[in-house]
């Protein structure tokens, strides 16, 4: 089989263990590589677009709608730096790869954030069979709604503050201070795309060989869960699913836009 090219050979020079990693070559040639959420943005550039309007406005091209529900993903701005971030940590079409339902995963990671990254990356390198499911966008809250944008974020305020106070430091600044929030947050958003190589589903699945599912994972037994209608068994599992905001239940809320860590790094002015 291998003779006759089924397979592609994947880097694994990152490994300790050094084996030789394949993939069905069929999975090489993915909507993945045809389709890009860069395309979307020639359509859709600046624009907000709430869980609600995405099948409207992208959900032929995009399998996201399908494959996760409403909470997951409240919304998504679509300009061309979230685009960056949206190709590596959450491709507009994902090819499951195969399975037979028989074989068994060493190790089965649910969830895509800090925590699971790090379990499945860390399993493949012990030579574990590995498998990744993950709902919304690879990194999780680290990476998309959590420490990386709000300390990039951070550093501009520290900015200000520090010319703000420059006087008490013997620092003089001649002239206004002026505050642009709109390339304060444009630049949070690019360090957030700049790094998200490190998380993305490309390194994950091509260079590491772990399996990677983009779907909601569902337990269906002690060893085994169903993802996007699939059913997978495993030996050992890591559930990596991490928290959510809490809303508090207050009257009226609900009826107006409000803001979470899962949205409010979308704001542009
Ligand atoms: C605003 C903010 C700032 C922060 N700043 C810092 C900081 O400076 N330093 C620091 O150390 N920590 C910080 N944190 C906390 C840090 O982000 C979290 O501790 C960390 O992201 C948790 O990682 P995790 O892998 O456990 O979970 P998460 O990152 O939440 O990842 C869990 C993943 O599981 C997925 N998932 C859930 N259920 C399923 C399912 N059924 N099927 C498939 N996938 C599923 C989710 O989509 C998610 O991607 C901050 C958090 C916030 C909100």
């Amino acid at each position: 089989m291998f003779a006759e090219k089924y397979f592609v050979g994947l880097n694994a020079d990152a490994f300790v263990n050094g084996a030789e990693l394949y993939r069905f070559k069929q999975h090489e040639t993915s909507n993945t590589e045809t389709e890009t959420w860069h395309k979307v943005a020639k359509d859709l550039d600046g624009q907000q677009v709430p869980y609600a309007e995405m099948k409207a406005k992208y959900g032929e091209r995009s399998d996201i709608f399908g494959k996760t529900d409403g909470m997951h993903i409240p919304e998504m701005l679509i300009d061309e730096v979230n685009c960056d971030l949206y190709d590596a940590v959450r491709p507009i079409k994902w090819v499951d790869p195969e399975v037979d339902g028989q074989e068994k995963y060493d190790m089965l990671v649910i969830g895509g954030g800090a925590g699971g990254l790090v379990t499945a990356a860390g399993s493949k390198g012990a030579g574990a069979r590995v498998c990744l499911i993950e709902r919304a966008f690879l990194g999780g809250d680290c990476l998309n709604n959590g420490c990386v944008p709000s300390k990039a974020f951070l550093r501009s305020c520290n900015v200000v503050h520090s010319a703000k106070t420059a006087a008490g430091f013997g620092v003089e600044i001649l002239g206004e201070i002026r505050v642009d929030f709109p390339a304060i947050m444009k630049r949070m958003r690019q360090i957030r795309a700049d790094i998200s190589d490190n998380d993305s589903a490309q390194r994950f699945s091509k260079n590491m060989g772990v399996d990677l599912y983009l779907g909601h994972a569902k337990f269906t037994g002690d060893h085994n869960v169903e993802i996007n209608g699939k059913a997978i068994s495993f030996t050992k599992a890591c559930v990596a699913t991490g928290g959510r905001p809490n809303i508090p239940d207050i009257e009226g809320l609900k009826e107006i836009k409000y803001f979470t860590s899962d949205n409010i790094f979308n704001l542009t002015e």
